[in-house]
C-alpha cells in the first residue's frame, strides 16, 4: 500500500516524502479512502497510530480540490481538540503536510491573549483548529462564524468527555451547518462515546486500529515495588544510568510534578515540569527543550501529557501509578511512537497496589517485577485497605471523613480537573 494507491495528490505526497513517510499506517490506509468519498467516520485509534495525518491529508486534498476564497471569520474546516498541546500539534501537521499547497490555517486556544487569534480569523482562514472553551469565547464575541464549515473533526472525544467539554462541544456543533462531513476520533469506545458519535455523525464508517491491550506489547515494562518515601532515591538511582536518554516521568498531581522536577534539578539533572498550572509559554518552552535534548527529563501529569508528541522518548517512568488503568496505556504508549520500541518503569507503593492490579487486568498481562535496592515486600503483597489510598479527610465544620469513591480521583486541589480553556 502506498499514498499513491490511496489517491493522495502529488503535492501532499511530496510533503510526506520530505517527512520520510514511505507507507500509510493502518488507520491511514483504512480511513483515507472513505474520507475522500465524503463519508462520516468514527476512528478508534490512539495517539501514535498516525491518526492525525489520517484526517489532515484527505481534508487538505479536498479543500485544495475545491479552492474557494475563504471569507473573513468563516473557516471551511473546524477541528476541535481537548488540549492546547494537541491543538498546536494538529496545526503543525496541517502546516507540514500542506507545505506545497495553498491554504491558510490558524490554531486558537485559551491561556494566551486573543488578539493575534482574532486578527488571523479576520484575515480569513480555511482551517481552524481550536479548543472548545476559547472557540466559544470568540463565537460569543462574533469573531468567528461556523456557517461555512464543510468539514468538522472532533479529536480525542474520550478526553473531551473526561475533561467535561461535551456541553461546549454540543453548543459548537449546534452552530455548524447540517450538511457537512464529520470525523470523530477517540482512543476508546464506550457506550457514552458511541452515543455522542451517533448524535454528531450521519451513517458513519467505523475504523478501528490496535486495540489498547496489544499496543503495549512491544514495550518493555517493569514494576518497581517501593515505599513512597523511597521513590525519590529510586528515581535518582535509575537516572544515573546514561541509557535513560530522554525520560518522561508521570506523577498523579501537579504538585508532585513540581516536586519531582525540583528534586532532579537539585541533583544536577536537567528536568522541567509540564502541567495545567504552567503558562502556555512555559509549557511550549519545556516541550521544545525536551525535544531538542537540552532537558533530559520531562515531568508531566496525565492531562498535560495528552498530545505530547516527542519521538525518541527512551523511557517512561510512572513515579505514581495512574488511578485510571487506561492512563497507563496512554502514558507508556509515549515511548513506542511510530514503530520504535520503548521501556516503561512503574513505581508501585503499597497504597497503589490495587491500581496496578486493575492495570494488569486491562492489559491482560503480568508486568515483570524489577529487582532493585529499594524493593518493598510490603508494597508487593498489599491487599485490602492497605492496597488503596487512605480516604481523604474533610476539613469543613460538621463534615465527616467519607470513604473515597473508587475510580476517578482528582489531584490535590480537590476540584474537578481541569477547568475550561486548558
Ligand atoms: P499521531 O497518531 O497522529 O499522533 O502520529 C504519531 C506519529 O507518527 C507522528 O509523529 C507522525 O509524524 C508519525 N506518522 C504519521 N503518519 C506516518 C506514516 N505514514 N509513516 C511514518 N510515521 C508517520
Amino acid at each position: 500500500m502506498s499514498f499513491e494507491n490511496l489517491r493522495i495528490k502529488k503535492p501532499l505526497q511530496r510533503a510526506l516524502e520530505n517527512e520520510g513517510y514511505t507507507a500509510p499506517t493502518p488507520i491511514q490506509a483504512l480511513a483515507i479512502p472513505h474520507l475522500l468519498e465524503n463519508r462520516d467516520l468514527i476512528g478508534i485509534a490512539q495517539t501514535g497510530t498516525g491518526k492525525t495525518a489520517a484526517f489532515v491529508l484527505p481534508i487538505l486534498q479536498k479543500i485544495s480540490d475545491i479552492r474557494k476564497h475563504s471569507k473573513p471569520r468563516m473557516p471551511r474546516v473546524l477541528v476541535l481538540a481537548p488540549t492546547r498541546e494537541l491543538a498546536a500539534q494538529i496545526g503543525d501537521s496541517f502546516a507540514t503536510y500542506g507545505q506545497f499547497i495553498k491554504f491558510r490555517h490558524t490554531v486558537i486556544f485559551g491561556g494566551v491573549g486573543q488578539g493575534p487569534q482574532v486578527k488571523a480569523l479576520s484575515h480569513g482562514v480555511d482551517v481552524l483548529i481550536a479548543t472548545p472553551g476559547r472557540l466559544l469565547d470568540l463565537l460569543d464575541q462574533g469573531y468567528v462564524k461556523l456557517s461555512a464549515v464543510e468539514f468538522f473533526v472532533l479529536d480525542e472525544a474520550d478526553r473531551m468527555l473526561d475533561m467535561g467539554f461535551m456541553k461546549d462541544v454540543y453548543r459548537i456543533v449546534s452552530l455548524l451547518p447540517v450538511k457537512r462531513q464529520s470525523l470523530f476520533f477517540s482512543a476508546t469506545m464506550s457506550p457514552q462515546i458511541s452515543e455522542i458519535a451517533r448524535k454528531l455523525l450521519t451513517s458513519p464508517i467505523l475504523v478501528e486500529v490496535s486495540p489498547q491491550a496489544t499496543t503495549v506489547e512491544k514495550i518493555d515494562q517493569f514494576i518497581f515495588f517501593v515505599d513512597q518515601e523511597n521513590k525519590d532515591k529510586l528515581l535518582l538511582g535509575l537516572l544515573q544510568h546514561n541509557h535513560l536518554t530522554s525520560v518522561l516521568v508521570f506523577t498523579r498531581t501537579k504538585h508532585r510534578a513540581n516536586k519531582v522536577a525540583l528534586l532532579l534539578n537539585r541533583n544536577n539533572i536537567e528536568a522541567d515540569a509540564i502541567h495545567g498550572n504552567r503558562s502556555q509559554n512555559q509549557r511550549t518552552k519545556a516541550m521544545d527543550d525536551f525535544r531538542s535534548g537540552s532537558v533530559r527529563v520531562l515531568v508531566a501529569t496525565d492531562i498535560a501529557a495528552r498530545g505530547i508528541d516527542v519521538e525518541d522518548i527512551s523511557h517512561v517512568i510512572n513515579y505514581d501509578i495512574p488511578n485510571e488503568p487506561e492512563n497507563y496505556v496512554h502514558r507508556i504508549g509515549r515511548t513506542a511512537r511510530a514503530g520504535s520500541d520503548g521501556t516503561a518503569y512503574s513505581f508501585c507503593a503499597a497504597d497503589e497496589r490495587d491500581y496496578l492490579r486493575n492495570i494488569e487486568k486491562l492489559i491482560r498481562q503480568k508486568i515483570e517485577i524489577a529487582e532493585h535496592h529499594y524493593h518493598s515486600e510490603k508494597a508487593k503483597n498489599a491487599i485490602g485497605d492497605a492496597a488503596r489510598p487512605a480516604p481523604r479527610k474533610q476539613h469543613g465544620p460538621g463534615q465527616r471523613a467519607r470513604p473515597q469513591k473508587q475510580g476517578r480521583q482528582y489531584p490535590v486541589s480537590g476540584k474537578p480537573y481541569p477547568a475550561k480553556g486548558r
